[in-house]
C-alpha cells in the first residue's frame, strides 16, 4: 500500500507554521508498516487542492488530508474532496448533537457554516473528534481510501491515535503481513555482526535486518513484509540461511524474551541433564545464573565455589601438587574442576571456571585469561581458553556466559 499525505493550509506554504501533523502521521504510518511515498503541502485553494487530489489518486492507494475541516471560509477541504469523489456530505447525528449543545452552551451564533463540521461524505466511516467539533472521515472508493483529518494538533493527534490507528492497521493487514524473527548470538559484538553482514544490511529492504546489543549478547531482528504469512516465512528462512552461514557459530536461540542461560537451562531441563560447577574467578555467578531460571532445581542440586588453591584441593579432591605444577589458571585445573565437581555431585555435566579477573595479573597470566572446562559423563573433557578484553566484572559475567555457550554447543 502506498500512502500520500496532503497537508492543506496557506500558513504552511508561507512558512508560518511547521507541518508537525504531517511528520506525526508519517511516523505513525511507518510504525504500522505503511510506506508513505509522497507528502504534499497545498494552500487553502479549491482548484489547487483538486489538482493535488487528482495526482494523488493517480499514484497512491491511501490519501490522507490534514486541515481545513473547520467552519471558516478558508476551510474548504471537506467540500472540495466531496466534490472530487462525487459524494454528497451528510450530517453525523452524534457530532451534530455535540455541536448544537456546544453552541447553545457557549451562546454563540450558529451559522450553516458551523454545521458543516459535523458532516462527512456519504458512506464514509466517521472519525469522532473527542477534542473539537470537526469530525474526520475514512472513505473507500473502489480500491482507494481517502481520509480527512482536522488541523489543530490538539484534535489531530488524539484522533490519529485513538480512532485512526486501528483502522490503518486493519487496512495495512488487508494488503500485507509483517513477520519478525529474532536471532540471538553470543560471543560476537554488534559491530562485528554489522561488518560480516554489511552487504545484507545495506542492500535488503525486504526483509530488513537490525542489530541490537544487550547485556553481553547481540540480537538480530529480521522483519519480512509479504502478502501472507507463508511468503513472509519463506523470505525470513532465505535471509536467515545467509545469516547462519556467516555467523551461525555464535547463534544460540530465537525470540525476544530468552537469554542464554534460559535457553541452556530450559534445554537441560527438557533433556533431563543434571549440571554442577566448580567456580573460581566467577565466584558462584554461573550457578546463580542457573538458579535464576525457574524450575532449575530439577537439574541443579548444588556445586562449588573454590576460590583458593587449598579449597580446590580440599573441596574437590584435586591433588594440590598437580595444581602447583600446572598453575591455578591452566587447562589442567579447569579440566579437573569440571571432572571432579561432576563426580562429587554425581551429575551428568560439570563445568570448571578458572582465570584472572584482575585487576592484577596472576601467575604471569594476563587479566581476562580464562579457562573453562566442560565434562560430560562418558566423553572426553573439553577445555577452552578465552581472553576477555574488559573489566573485572565484565570478565566474570563473560566467563559465566561463555560456560553456558559451551554447553549449548
Ligand atoms: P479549525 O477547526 O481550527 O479551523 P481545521 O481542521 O480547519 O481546524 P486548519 O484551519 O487548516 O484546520 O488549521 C487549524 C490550525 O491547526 C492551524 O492554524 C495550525 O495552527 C494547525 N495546523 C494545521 N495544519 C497543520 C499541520 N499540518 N501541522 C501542524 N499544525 C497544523
Ligand atoms: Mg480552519
Amino acid at each position: 500500500m502506498q500512502a500520500e499525505i496532503i497537508a492543506v493550509g496557506t500558513e504552511l506554504l508561507l512558512g508560518q507554521i511547521n507541518d508537525t501533523n504531517g511528520q506525526f502521521l508519517a511516523r505513525t504510518l511507518a510504525d504500522i508498516g505503511i510506506d508513505t511515498y509522497f507528502q504534499t503541502v497545498v494552500g487553502d485553494n479549491p482548484a489547487r487542492l483538486k489538482s493535488v487530489l487528482k495526482l494523488a489518486f493517480s499514484r497512491s492507494d491511501l490519501i490522507i488530508t490534514i486541515g481545513g475541516l473547520g467552519p471558516t471560509e478558508d476551510d474548504l477541504t471537506k467540500q472540495t474532496v466531496a466534490e472530487f469523489i462525487d459524494r454528497p456530505l451528510v450530517p453525523d447525528q452524534t457530532a451534530m448533537t455535540n455541536l448544537l449543545r456546544f453552541y447553545e452552551q457557549s451562546h454563540r451564533e450558529l451559522t450553516e457554516n458551523n454545521k458543516i463540521q459535523a458532516y462527512y461524505p456519504e458512506g464514509a466511516q466517521v472519525l469522532p473528534n473527542d477534542d473539537g467539533l470537526a469530525v474526520g472521515s475514512v472513505t473507500t472508493i473502489d480500491d482507494k481510501t481517502i481520509i480527512m483529518l482536522p488541523g489543530p494538533p490538539s484534535e489531530f493527534q488524539p484522533m490519529v491515535l485513538n480512532h485512526l490507528r486501528e483502522i490503518l492497521i486493519k487496512l495495512s493487514h488487508k494488503d500485507h503481513v509483517l513477520v519478525s524473527r529474532v536471532l540471538r548470538f553470543f560471543g560476537i559484538g554488534e559491530s562485528q555482526i554489522a561488518t560480516k553482514l554489511a552487504d545484507l544490511i545495506d542492500t535488503q529492504s525486504n526483509p530488513t535486518l537490525a542489530t541490537y546489543a544487550k547485556d553481553y549478547e547481540t540480537t538480530l531482528r529480521l522483519t519480512a513484509k509479504a502478502k501472507n504469512s507463508g511468503d513472509a516465512k519463506r523470505y525470513l528462512d532465505e535471509l536467515e540461511a545467509k545469516v547462519q552461514q556467516r555467523i551461525g557459530a555464535y547463534f544460540y536461540g530465537y525470540g525476544d524474551n530468552n537469554n542464554l542461560q534460559q535457553v541452556v537451562v530450559k534445554e537441560l531441563i527438557r533433556r533431563d541433564l543434571s549440571i554442577t560447577a566448580a567456580e573460581s574467578l566467577t565466584g558462584g555467578l554461573f550457578q546463580s545464573m542457573i538458579a535464576e531460571v525457574p524450575a532449575s532445581s530439577q537439574v541443579f542440586a548444588g556445586g562449588f565455589v573454590t576460590y583458593a588453591l587449598e579449597e580446590k584441593a580440599k573441596m574437590l579432591g584435586i591433588d594440590a601438587a598437580i595444581l602447583h605444577e600446572h598453575g591455578v589458571v591452566s587447562e589442567m585445573t579447569a579440566k579437573l574442576m569440571a571432572e571432579k565437581s561432576r563426580q562429587q555431585v554425581g551429575s551428568q555435566i560439570g563445568v570448571g571456571f578458572t582465570g584472572v579477573a584482575g585487576p592484577d595479573e596472576l601467575e604471569g597470566q594476563k587479566v581476562g585469561t580464562v579457562y573453562i572446562g566442560l565434562s560430560f559423563a562418558d566423553q572426553p573433557t573439553q577445555v577452552k581458553l578465552f581472553h576477555f578484553p574488559r573489566q573485572r566484572n565484565d570478565i566474570r559475567v563473560s566467563a559465566a556466559m561463555a560456560g553456558f555457550f559451551m554447553i549449548y554447543q
